[in-house]
């Protein structure tokens, strides 16, 4: 990545510390490929250093979650959190009238999502979508159509929502056959915008327990979030000790 602002270095991860409105502007004006990091996400590079090469290759990471604001904290960076779907949000807003392509998530998510999102924003400017489960019938590699059909769509925009690593891999693919695009990893938030999944009350947000509403709603998530979360922390921790103890030698 190469930033004019300071960056921050979380785990021997740069991350960005730009407001939301800054990173905002960047995307437009930048493009290319957005990871919204996270605890989970920092994790799974230790069994993949594919994706650990794909995030270290990004054009812009910003701290999605409370856990990657309480590291950074630790750290003694002050970098709010940008919720990656409110900035994917904004961006379909900000470029609603370039083309934009659209996805993943289950084949009625999918559908429900783009009729919601047509409702709410006039002019949206949807050249592709389809769902993110990939068969290969018929001998038709269909991840690789699904690559082949976005690049002919020429779109602006391309939201990606299949989940990580694989919206990271698939966008990494995607990258160099769009140059001028922005392409953002979303996770789950064609459920969010589908109505499939609610977000937390903002209550919840506001006292950054948005992670307890999500284990409530969803028990399965527990397993992801523990020990995941502290573990998280308390890497962060060791990793301020050494660099202090390396500072001082
Ligand atoms: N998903 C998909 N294809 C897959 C696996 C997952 O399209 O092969 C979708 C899934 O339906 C969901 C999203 O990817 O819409 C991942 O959601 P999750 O909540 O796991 O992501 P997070 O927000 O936690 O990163």
């Amino acid at each position: 990545m190469g930033y004019n602002k300071h960056m921050a270095k979380l785990l021997g991860f740069e991350v960005n510390e730009f407001t939301f409105d800054e990173a905002v502007e960047f995307a437009k004006q930048n493009r290319g490929h957005v990871v919204t990091i996270n605890p989970e996400i920092i994790e799974q590079t230790n069994k993949d250093k594919g994706l650990a090469q794909i995030i270290h290759e990004a054009d812009l990471v910003i701290p999605d979650g409370i856990g990657v604001q309480i590291g950074l904290k630790i750290l003694g960076y002050n970098v709010r959190r940008i919720a990656g779907i409110e900035f994917a949000r904004r961006m379909l807003e900000e470029m609603k009238g370039s083309p934009i392509a659209l996805i993943g998530a289950k084949p009625h998510v999918i559908e429900k999502a783009v009729k919601n999102l047509q409702a709410e924003i006039d002019g949206l400017n949807i050249v592709y979508c389809r769902d993110g489960y990939f068969k290969n019938e018929y001998n038709v590699d269909e991840y690789k159509k699904a690559i082949n059909d976005i690049v002919s769509a020429k779109p602006d925009l391309v939201l990606v929502a299949l989940g990580s690593p694989l919206q990271d891999y698939f966008i990494y693919e995607l990258k160099p056959k769009l140059p001028n695009a922005l392409l953002i990893g979303v996770g789950g938030s064609f459920d969010v915008w589908a109505g499939e999944v609610e977000r937390a009350p903002e209550i919840y947000q506001k006292l950054w327990l948005e992670w307890l509403y999500r284990t409530i709603k969803e028990p399965k998530r527990f397993k992801r979030i523990f020990p995941t979360l502290p573990l998280f922390v308390l890497k962060v921790l060791l990793d301020g000790v050494k660099n202090v103890i390396c500072r001082r030698n």
